[in-house]
């Protein structure tokens, strides 16, 4: 059969075939277990050095919008730009104490499964496919300018609020007092500042 150039090239074709699915499965594999990804659970990383807080949240995207593939449907769609509309404001995530007074001064939102999405949304006409992936995580960075950080004493996470299907957020902190580990979850929706804010 390889005497023949029309099945030889089939062949070929057949080949490059197996090896880009396999490659796909491997990259789900990889990220789904690398990501330590589990519905329901997200994490917060907040640090705090002079007047700068800065907030970098991951959530399982399942949790925000109900699922994680690059959205297909109007309904789909809706529901991905809705999450961005929220985002753009991140009180709708987090919000510190206002004795503290921190005002944003930076944010960014990175979901490889809404880029096509949130390219549209920021302007930008460039297009991407990444409907390979299984999860998929939203990793959402928060900075504010907080003219009192002496005063921080409790952050607010009205994620918990805004969408009920997170369950748990593992924190951790460090700031001039230290380093600490909290947990927010549906019964306890403030993680505890004043440990990180001054210096013991
Ligand atoms: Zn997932």
């Amino acid at each position: 059969m390889f005497t023949q150039p029309l099945a030889g090239a089939r062949a070929i074709r057949v080949v490059a075939c197996v090896v880009a699915s396999v490659v796909v499965l491997f990259t789900s594999a990889a990220y789904a277990q690398g990501e330590r990804h589990q519905h329901g659970a997200s994490t917060l990383e907040i640090s705090l050095e002079k007047n700068t807080l800065a907030i970098r949240w991951e959530s399982p995207l399942n949790d925000l919008i109900g699922f994680e593939h690059a959205p297909r449907s109007a309904k789909e769609k809706a529901a991905a730009q809705n999450l961005l509309s929220l985002l753009d404001d991140p009180s709708s995530a987090f919000k510190p104490n206002s004795e503290a007074m921190c005002r944003m001064v930076a944010k960014s939102i990175t979901a490889p499964n809404l880029s096509d999405i949130q390219t549209k949304h920021t302007g930008d006409a460039s297009t991407h496919d990444h409907d390979h992936a299984v999860h998929s995580d939203l990793d959402y960075s928060v900075t504010y300018h907080c003219s009192s950080p002496d005063a921080l004493s409790q952050l607010d996470i009205r994620a918990l609020t805004t969408w009920p299907a997170i369950k748990d957020i593992d924190a951790s902190l460090v700031g001039p007092g230290g380093q600490a580990s909290q947990e927010a979850n549906q019964g306890a929706k403030t993680i505890d500042l004043k440990t990180i804010a001054v210096a013991r």
